[in-house]
């Protein structure tokens, strides 16, 4: 028996060491993961009432359709239900969208780095992939509208980027859609959508209508603090979410999924306050990093990327996983989930330890 030959080049995704295997490992009491770009302040406290109360029974199947929120959310985003795809996760999202349009006639391009499911899903559908590296930081349009040819099917912009935090913006964004043909999908990836602050970031459901070939994805596992249920969504064209849920398994999003993210719509409060928290601390941040001269890219999502100097990041990550801080390795520096002001302090105050200042 074998599986597809390409799938042997990939590894099956590893979430990093669990908390209790660090503790184990080093002998800490305390271990704070600051890894997956969670929300530290949990979720709205209305979701366990919620899911306490409103499942009908565990017997039943949920509705495949998800009617009831589909309504809340075409209400929520003042879009159409006809414009809503549901997925398990975003993840799940990105496997439909590969599944339904690459091949191995076909070509995707995207941004190097970006979140690393476009690459993987593309790779097992044995899709040519046309990366193209960030400028500064940051998607080069221009250079992935010129890797466009007939054949390419989904070009991904991931805004804010993961991991960098970096943005396209409105403009950027607008003049980019005008270039590209027709047959390209181009998939904005909007996981942090509630978290970006900057003026100029685009808001792209209201241009939804201008481009039969936009699609926007969203996620509830961010902002709303409900990454344990699985539940995104995406929005597009109705002619195009009709032939994505085709590929869409009979019943991708369970009944407390979509119950939880029901409650979370009907508590807006509880992500505005979090984002509120998340760009002050983000601002601490910065403060921090410029005193001691730590790289870092400004960021639209509740997390940052950074580069001490003189240092390779496996060594600034082996050095915070020692102290009990789990963090996440690229090549090229590390990134932090921006958390809890107090995690946060202690977080500043064992990264002064590395910097070329130390004041
Ligand atoms: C976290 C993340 C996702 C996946 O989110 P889920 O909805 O939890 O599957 C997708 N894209 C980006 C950019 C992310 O950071």
């Amino acid at each position: 028996m074998d599986v597809k030959k390409q799938i042997l080049t990939l590894k099956a995704y590893t979430p990093g060491k669990s908390t209790d295997e660090v503790k184990r490992e080093y002998n800490l009491d305390k271990i704070v993961k600051l890894a997956s770009n969670e929300n530290p302040h949990g979720c709205s406290p209305t979701i366990v009432e919620a899911i306490s109360t409103k499942i009908p029974s565990f017997a039943v199947y949920p509705d495949g359709a998800a009617m009831e929120l589909r309504e809340q959310v075409a209400n929520y985003l003042h879009v159409k239900e006809e414009q809503l795809l549901f997925s398990s996760g975003l993840d799940e999202m990105i496997q439909i969208l590969s599944r339904a349009l690459l091949s191995e006639e076909t070509n995707t391009v995207m941004a190097a780095e970006t979140f690393s499911q476009y690459k993987h899903h593309a790779v097992i559908e044995n899709a040519e992939i046309r990366e193209v590296p960030l400028k500064d930081g940051v998607h080069d349009l221009d250079e992935m509208a010129n890797q466009i040819d007939e054949a390419t099917k989904i070009v991904w912009i991931c805004n804010p980027n993961n991991p960098t935090g970096t943005y396209v913006n409105k403009e950027e964004l607008e003049s980019f859609l005008q270039k590209v043909p027709k047959h390209v999908l181009v998939v904005v990836d909007e996981a942090y959508y509630e978290y970006a602050t900057a003026q100029d970031y685009p808001q792209t459901l209201q241009i939804l209508d201008d481009y039969e070939n936009l699609f926007v994805l969203r996620t509830f596992s961010k902002a709303f603090g409900l990454a344990a249920f699985r539940i995104g969504y995406g929005i597009g064209a109705p002619s195009l979410i009709q032939q994505l849920d085709i590929s869409r398994l009979p019943f991708n999003t369970s009944a407390l999924a979509q119950t939880a993210a029901i409650a979370a719509l009907n508590d807006l409060q509880f992500v505005e306050e979090s984002v509120i928290l998340n760009t002050h601390e983000r601002d601490r941040y910065y403060d921090f990093f410029e005193k001691q001269q730590i790289f870092y890219y400004p960021s639209e999502g509740n997390f940052i990327f950074i580069k001490i100097p003189g240092m390779s990041s496996q060594d600034v990550f082996q050095y915070l996983i020692e102290k009990g801080w789990i963090v996440r390795a690229f090549p090229n520096g590390i990134r932090i989930t921006i958390g809890k002001e107090e995690d946060n302090d202690e977080l500043m105050r064992l990264l002064k330890e590395l910097s070329p200042v130390k004041l």
